[in-house]
C-alpha cells in the first residue's frame, strides 16, 4: 500500500508515519527528513535549502520533484511507502501522478490530518527528538516514560529543529494555507482522500487511520 499523509506543520504525519512503519512495514518518505540530512551533509542541496527552511517558506518545487523521483526508485520502497511532506503545492502534486504512472506505482490514499492553527503553534514549538533514534517528543503531549531517557534506544540526548520556534511557525502555516492546503480538492476528484480528525490523541488517530487502511 502507498499513501500520502497530509497535513499542516505539526498535525502529527510524522508520529504517524512512524507507527506505520512499525506496525506494517512501510517506509516513511519524509522530504523534511531528507532535506535536514542535505543540510547537515552541507551538499548543494543542503546549502540552498537551508536558508529557506530557516525562513519557513517552501524549497522550489524543481529540487522537490528530483529528490523524491530518485528515492522511488529505490527498492526498499516496494513494501509500500508513506509520503510525508510531499507534495505541498499543486506542482509537486501533478508530477507526482506523473511519475507514479511512469514507474508503474499505485497511490491508494491521502490521508488528511486536520488540527486547528492554534494547536499546531503548541505542537510545534514543545517538539523534540531523540539525538540518536529519531524517536519524536513533545514537551507536554508525549513524554519520554522515564524523564530524559529515549523510550526506543535508552539515549539521553535529545535535539530540537532550527524552524520550530514561534517565529517562523507563521510563516509556515501561511505556506500550508496558501500553498499546500489547494491540493486537497485535487485528491477529492481523484476520489482518494480520507480525513481524519488529527485533534484526537495519538493513539485515537492511530486508530482511525488503520481502520482507513483495513
Ligand atoms: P508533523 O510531522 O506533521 O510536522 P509531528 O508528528 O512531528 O508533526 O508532531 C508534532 C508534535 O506534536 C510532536 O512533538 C508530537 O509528539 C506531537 N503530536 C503528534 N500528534 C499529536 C496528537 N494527536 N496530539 C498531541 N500531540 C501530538
Ligand atoms: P513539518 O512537518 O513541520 O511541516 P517538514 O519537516 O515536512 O516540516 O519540512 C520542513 C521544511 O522543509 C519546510 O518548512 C520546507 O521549507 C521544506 N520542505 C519539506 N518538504 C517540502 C516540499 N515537499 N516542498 C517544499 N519544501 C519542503
Ligand atoms: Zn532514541
Amino acid at each position: 500500500m502507498n499513501i500520502i499523509l497530509l497535513g499542516p506543520p505539526g498535525a502529527g504525519k510524522g508520529t504517524q508515519a512512524k507507527r506505520l512503519e512499525t506496525g506494517r512495514g512501510m517506509i516513511q518518505l519524509s522530504t523534511g527528513d531528507m532535506l535536514r540530512a542535505a543540510v547537515a551533509a552541507g551538499t548543494e542541496l543542503g546549502k540552498q535549502a537551508q536558508k529557506v527552511m530557516d525562513a519557513g517558506n517552501l524549497v522550489s518545487d524543481d529540487l522537490m520533484i528530483g529528490l523524491i523521483s530518485e528515492r522511488l526508485d529505490q527498492d526498499d520502497t516496494k513494501g509500500g511507502f508513506i509520503l510525508d511532506g510531499f507534495p505541498r503545492t499543486t506542482a509537486q502534486a501533478q508530477a507526482l501522478d506523473e511519475m507514479l504512472e511512469q514507474k508503474g506505482l499505485v497511490l491508494d490514499y491521502v490521508i488528511e490530518l486536520r488540527v486547528d492553527d492554534a494547536a499546531l503553534v503548541r505542537r510545534i514549538v514543545g517538539r523534540y527528538t531523540c539525538a540518536r533514534c529519531g524517536q519524536g517528543y513533545h514537551d507536554e503531549f508525549q513524554k519520554p516514560k522515564v524523564e530524559g531517557v529515549c523510550d526506543a534506544c535508552g539515549s539521553t540526548e535529545f535535539k530540537r529543529r532550527a524552524d520550530d520556534n514561534a517565529e517562523t511557525v507563521t510563516s509556515r502555516l501561511e505556506a500550508y494555507h496558501r500553498q499546500t492546503a489547494p491540493i486537497i480538492p485535487y485528491y477529492e476528484k481523484e476520489g482518494k482522500l480520507k480525513t481524519v480528525d488529527g485533534m484526537a490523541e495519538i493513539d485515537e488517530v492511530t486508530r482511525e487511520i488503520e481502520a482507513i487502511l483495513g
